[in-house]
């Protein structure tokens, strides 16, 4: 039987066929995970209902994750729509161009304010949002994707590394906070893929390169095994784990020199 046969899950994330969410989403719903998407603004509208016409039974709604009017609207509808839940995806992050550009120094108090909100806040928003459909399930289980940035300072990372850091610990503040309700929170630390918002960070080709040859595996990650790790964390097959980072990097963050 599929692993996820009669589960529900929500995706936030998904711009284009390349996004980290899309890859992952497409693994949940190969295992049997009914599906609601999420999209910002009506320009990924359409990308999002054409990726999703091969998933009749898909849900799709808008949702700016800087709104707690809209996040209401969302899960108000999956609700109706799903009765319970029980994953929830976070494969969302931002920062203004020019604070990831700017030497780290010069970051500007809105730009920090901004990539917070919706990099690492978002995922408190939505959780909260999500328990009342959690509990319906009995349990639930939250993903968020993060970068080895959170961890070491990498050039070109700056703000967005910032904001990571303050992820990883929301999701084991959330993963403590939760855990008695049977709710678990994890990340994957995912390695260097090329997709839009990878492509607001300056130097990112050469990052690519530079992990290909640096990391144990001596090549860069897959979408698929990101998907893979992701349907792991939200399948019972990691029912012990809640609050950890995973790292699906071809080991890259393990070398020392
Ligand atoms: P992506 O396809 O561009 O996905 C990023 C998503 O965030 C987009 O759908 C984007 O929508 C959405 N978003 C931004 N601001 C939002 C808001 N206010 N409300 C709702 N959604 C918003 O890029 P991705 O690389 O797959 O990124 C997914 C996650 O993986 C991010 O958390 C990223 O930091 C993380 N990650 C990526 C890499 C990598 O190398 N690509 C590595 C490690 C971790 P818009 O396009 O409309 O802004």
């Amino acid at each position: 039987m599929p692993l996820l046969q009669g589960k529900t899950g929500i995706v936030f994330g998904v711009a284009n066929k390349r996004s980290i969410a899309w890859a992952i989403a497409q693994a949940l719903s190969r295992e049997g995970m009914r599906l609601a998407f999420t999209y910002q603004g009506e320009r990924l509208k359409a990308n999002v209902e054409e990726l999703c016409a091969a998933m009749p039974d898909s849900l799709i709604l808008p949702c700016d994750v800087t709104s707690d009017a809209e996040i209401d609207a969302v899960f108000k509808e999956v609700g109706d729509k799903f009765g319970g839940l029980d994953a929830l995806v976070h494969s969302v992050a931002f920062a203004p161009r020019e604070d990831l550009e700017n030497d780290f120094v010069n970051t500007s108090r809105e730009g920090f304010k901004t990539a917070h909100d919706i990099s690492a806040y978002s995922l408190v928003g939505l959780t909260r949002a999500a328990l009342p459909l959690f509990e319906k399930s009995g349990s639930g289980a939250v993903l968020a994707l993060t970068y080895y940035g959170a961890e070491k300072a990498v050039e070109g990372y700056n703000l967005m590394g910032v904001a990571k850091a303050s992820l990883e610990a929301t999701i084991r503040y959330l993963a403590a906070n939760l855990g008695p309700k049977n709710i678990r929170v994890n990340a994957i630390s995912a390695g260097p893929v090329n997709t839009l918002a990878a492509r607001g960070i300056k130097g990112f080709t050469g990052m690519l390169k530079h992990h290909a040859e640096r990391a144990p595996l001596r090549r860069n990650v897959e979408l698929e095994e990101i998907a893979n790790a992701a349907l792991f964390l939200i399948s019972s097959m990691s029912a012990g784990i809640t609050g950890e980072v995973l790292f699906v990097d071809g080991g890259y963050n393990i070398i020392g020199l």
